[in-house]
């Protein structure tokens, strides 16, 4: 396989995906049987194991990183590499065997570390783009004549994951979130896109700035959208917003041609673990059996999925959802040097908290005006607050006073939020 480029592999998934009917339940639990079969000879950790394999939570898959993938590189040694790549903010370097690192910080509040080879790089574009893209994006890319598709993506972090979506037909911009917001949307306006993919709050941030483009698809990855979001990005954009629902576990789902968000079951398991069954609310279990560098494995998320009881009408046989809960209040926000409010975004907050050297165990920041309260357990102090006002000057925007306390547990009917804007600045 390593010998087909990696142009082939992307080509082979896109077309598998977009063109070939999904796979049907009875030859999903084949592959399933025969990934779970594979899994108990290949890794240490389920070697052994006879009868059902254990649920694992976040903490347990990070505490066993090293017995859980392909190369028994331990969690440290990934750290080190995602840390390093975000640091010099260069994404290229990768572990020997063309083994990526990527690192996602999710709400539950611990550094995702996740590894993926270029196989699974190729497949992950491929899948993407089969799925997500529109046929007037697909005719763009087919006719030579055509200037090649320009996909703007906002991210705070890139990746070799992201970057392998390049080629001569489909032009691949990366915005990276810690650089000044005003920024970002003046190079925007520079290179316009055919497809803009943001997390939703960016997205919502991105439309609020009304910069003068017109993207043909608008895609909201890695957040939740939230409904007054939506709404504002559809109305300033005139075009509806798809979602892809992603997390350091994978590709987990995205929206159909008729906008509802459908799992990718189509290469997962998802097992529900009930948290009203009335509702229809539960916590995913998943198992995924396209990924061969780290086995996850009956792995369980802390999202609370909804699922959606009626067939969709596009034909897609996979499970679909009315929501996906509890990950938009997240948003901080500081005036810049005329004065405006601009937003720093939780993905760029919680990076930065977790890139230092000695991070807390716990953390949470509350704005309230122009001050934050950052309640904290563990790490240093003073570093949390120097890096928090480096992030604000970085960004160009005014320094928050930071306010430190120490750690206090959330009440239980709060939304469990690390970042929160409980009152913008005046
Ligand atoms: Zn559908």
């Amino acid at each position: 396989m390593s010998t087909v480029p990696d142009r082939l592999l992307i080509l082979w998934h896109f077309a598998v995906t977009r063109w070939l009917p999904s796979p049907g339940s009875r030859l999903r639990e084949r592959r399933l049987r025969r990934f779970l079969r594979r899994v108990k000879t290949e890794s240490p950790f389920y070697r052994g194991v006879e009868r059902d394999l254990p649920i694992l939570t976040k903490t347990e898959f990070l505490a066993n990183f090293e017995a859980l993938n392909r190369f028994g590189i331990t969690l440290e040694e990934a750290t080190e590499v995602a840390l390093r790549a975000e640091r010099n903010r260069d994404f290229r370097p990768e572990l020997p065997g063309g083994i990526t690192v990527g690192m996602s910080s999710g709400t539950s509040g611990t550094r995702h570390v996740f590894l993926v080879s270029r196989g699974e790089r190729c497949r992950w574009a491929g899948e993407m783009l089969g799925r997500m893209l529109s046929k007037e994006s697909l005719r763009q890319i087919l006719n030579p004549l055509a200037p090649p598709l320009r996909i703007a993506f906002f991210l705070r972090a890139s990746s070799n994951l992201y970057t392998t979506l390049g080629s001569r037909r489909v032009e691949f911009e990366f915005y990276d979130l810690t650089r000044p917001f005003a920024d970002l949307m003046s190079d925007l306006e520079v290179k316009p896109p055919d497809v803009l993919i943001a997390p939703a709050t960016v997205l919502a941030g991105i439309a609020g700035a009304r910069p003068a483009i017109r993207p043909r698809q608008v895609i909201s990855v890695a957040e939740v959208l939230d409904d007054r979001d939506r709404e504002m990005v559809e109305n300033v954009f005139e075009v509806r917003v798809d979602e892809v629902y992603q997390a350091t576990e994978g590709f987990l789902g995205c929206s159909c041609r008729e906008g509802r968000l459908h799992l990718n079951e189509e290469s997962l398991r998802v097992e529900p673990q009930w948290v009203d069954r009335e509702s229809g609310r539960f916590h995913p279990v998943i198992t995924d059996f396209s990924r061969r560098t780290q086995w996850f494995v009956r792995h369980r998320l802390t999202d609370v999925l909804r699922i959606d009881p009626t067939p969709c009408p596009c034909g897609r046989k996979t499970t679909t959802l009315l929501s996906v809960e509890g990950r938009s209040e997240e948003v901080l926000w500081l005036p810049n040097s005329h004065g405006d409010l601009a937003p720093l975004y939780p993905d760029v907050v919680r990076q930065v908290v977790y890139s230092l050297g000695d991070p807390p165990d716990h953390y949470r920041i509350e704005q309230k005006g122009m001050c934050w309260m950052v309640h904290l357990s563990g790490g240093d102090p003073e570093e949390v607050t120097a890096a928090l006002i480096g992030l604000a000057e970085r960004s160009g925007l005014s320094s928050p006073e930071v306010i430190l306390l120490p750690w206090s547990d959330q009440p239980v009917s709060e939304k469990q939020k690390r970042i929160r804007c409980l009152e913008k600045p005046a």
